[in-house]
């Protein structure tokens, strides 16, 4: 008896949803760098930013909002053309398999080119290198380069990464670097983003992880699920 139910629920699935899992899950690209839980948790009880960070997220928008001009001037940086239609904030999805969906808003794509704006507030500026690979493990600037990688894999036109550092306030980059494609790298973290949601199907089974690891020594800090987490 239990395997009709279970059949008819997988047949109901899949004609309503495409898949026989059920609703499609979407996991955005910066939550899958960071803590494997927070980034379920996240999802599954879709919390949104709240109070202090809502500020600094419009404030993020009225700057990227400027940052088109200043991209402008800088275009000899690029060797490129500005002619080719530049696109913000463009939305871009991956397919994930089984019900899963990974899905970003990239801040800036022209062309080939596409460009990510990160405003540092709490990081200190001068732990940032010259050269990438000199960034220390537990630099926030992993995260960053991961997720601008996995825009140009997620883009099939993508092929120049720029991710460019703003010290809080200010609308001239304080760093530009310039990030390279890497396929190995997105493999890894669509691993990373398919683990989490099957993190997310065992926590609905009622299953919590144990001993949950934040992917950087300082997440928990800042995490708002701090007080309900075993760490
Ligand atoms: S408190 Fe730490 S381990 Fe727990 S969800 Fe937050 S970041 Fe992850």
């Amino acid at each position: 008896m239990e395997e009709i139910e279970e059949f008819g629920k997988r047949l109901e699935n899949l004609l309503k949803y495409g898949n026989v899992r059920g609703p499609k899950r979407t996991i955005g690209v910066t939550s899958v760098s960071f803590c494997s839980l927070k980034a379920a948790l996240t999802t599954r009880y879709d919390v949104r930013f709240f109070g202090e960070k809502n500020k600094e997220r419009i404030l993020g928008q009225v700057l990227h909002m400027g940052l088109l001009g200043l991209i402008k001037d800088s275009w000899p940086y690029l060797q490129g053309d500005i002619g080719d239609n530049p696109e913000i904030e463009k939305e871009v999805s991956y397919d994930l398999g089984d019900g899963g969906v990974l899905s970003g808003k990239i801040d800036l794509v022209i062309g080939e080119h596409v460009f990510e704006f990160k405003f540092l507030k709490d990081w200190s500026y001068e732990k940032i290198p010259e050269n990438l690979d000199e960034v220390d493990e537990e630099s926030v600037l992993n995260a960053y380069t991961e997720q601008l990688n996995a825009y140009l894999n997620m883009l099939p036109d993508a092929e120049f990464g720029h991710l460019w550092i703003f010290r809080h306030n200010e609308l001239i980059p304080w760093k530009k670097l310039k990030i390279k494609k890497d396929s190995k790298a997105f493999k890894r973290f669509l691993k990373r983003a398919r683990d989490i949601i099957k993190l997310i199907e065992s926590m609905e089974n009622g299953e919590l992880p144990k001993d949950p690891k934040p992917r950087f020594g300082w997440e928990c800090r800042n995490c708002i699920f701090k007080s309900i987490c075993s760490k």
